[in-house]
């Protein structure tokens, strides 16, 4: 994986402050417990000078040595046992006194035996994926945010109403993310401007992201524009560190494809895309006011056969809701 020095020091940062927030949470629980049960200072005591007694062993015979850590292991461990029964005995968790660590491998210090730790590669890369993605607010994006009722109730006869049809889009996209896998398919959310695709790409997103999956969500326009500088950067050198972690996040949304401003780069960036994480049955999201017809015609037939024959389509129907919205 190539990294960048920033996200290396922000990963360094962010390690400090978990560290920091294990020792705050274990000195807050300390006094806590010690001001309601006094004896878990004393035995605490007496379990670090354990810790320093058994460096007296260094001066001692073999024979006495072994005698002796026996003697202080059973100490240390009646210790602990008594501890566990003050403090369960009082209504604490028994683990209440031990340093709580988001990850208990390194103890937050992204090592483990001289390697580095796996939660420390999954942070470069969720920080990899943060740093791609667009500003966008995902709590405000919630699907409990959705508001079906700014589309009309009323149905032409014969067809369902727009809000039916966006109940339907809301209930997939819902289970969608509420079931995301590795294995899950590829959606493509078409229709006019305005009727909520990029609400409900992004509360996928941020249910997705809250599930652990590492997520890629922007619009099209702002990561091809990313590729292109990357692109240039390297001078043509293979593909970079943004390009790759397009090519392999969890989840990558593009949002409002079809906006962008069209080059022959743009065109082979989003075949690739397209393409490759098809082939690694990686899934996309993808958002876009084009017709099926716009689409080939924008791109190629080739990007638009590759899409329509492997995404599950979810045609949106109605008509702006953001007069609505901005009324209110
Ligand atoms: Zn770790």
């Amino acid at each position: 994986m190539k990294v960048s020095r920033e996200i290396l020091r922000q990963a360094g940062r962010e390690l400090e402050r978990r560290r920091a927030q294990a020792d705050r949470e274990l000195r807050q629980h300390r006094a806590q417990a010690y001001a309601a049960v006094p004896a878990l200072e004393r035995l605490d005591r007496q379990i670090a000078d354990a810790g320093i007694a058994v460096l007296r062993a260094l001066e001692m015979d073999r024979e006495s040595a072994a005698d002796y850590l026996l003697l202080l292991g059973q100490q240390n461990q009646a210790a602990q046992e008594q501890r566990r029964q003050l403090l369960t005995g009082h209504r604490f968790p028994p683990e209440y006194l031990t340093e709580r660590h988001t990850c208990a491998q390194c103890r937050d210090t992204g090592f483990v035996g001289g390697r580095r730790c796996a939660c420390f590669t999954q942070l470069v890369r969720s920080l990899q994926y943060r740093e791609l993605s667009m500003d966008a607010p995902l709590e405000k994006s919630a699907f409990a945010l959705f508001r079906l009722d700014y589309y009309p109730g009323q149905a032409a006869p014969g067809r369902q109403s727009p809000r039916k049809l966006m109940e339907t889009a809301l209930a997939f996209c819902r289970q969608y993310a509420a079931e995301f896998s590795e294995f899950s398919p590829s959606l493509l959310l078409s229709g006019p401007t305005g009727l909520g695709k990029t609400h409900l790409s992004l509360a996928i997103a941020g249910e997705v992201i809250q599930r652990g999956y590492g997520v890629i969500y922007g619009s099209a326009q702002n990561l091809f524009r990313r590729l292109e500088r990357e692109r240039f950067a390297r001078a043509g050198e293979g593909s970079g560190a943004a390009e790759e972690s397009l090519l392999d996040c969890d989840l990558l949304i593009l949002d409002d494809l079809g906006a962008e401003f069209m080059t022959s780069f743009t065109a082979s960036v989003l075949y690739n895309i397209i393409n490759t994480r098809l082939n690694r049955r990686k899934p996309v999201i993808i958002n876009t006011n084009l017709t099926d017809a716009e689409l080939e015609a924008t791109y190629s037939q080739r990007i638009a056969s590759r899409i329509m024959g492997n995404y599950i389509v979810l045609r949106l129907q109605g008509s702006d809701i953001r007069q609505i919205k901005r009324s209110e």
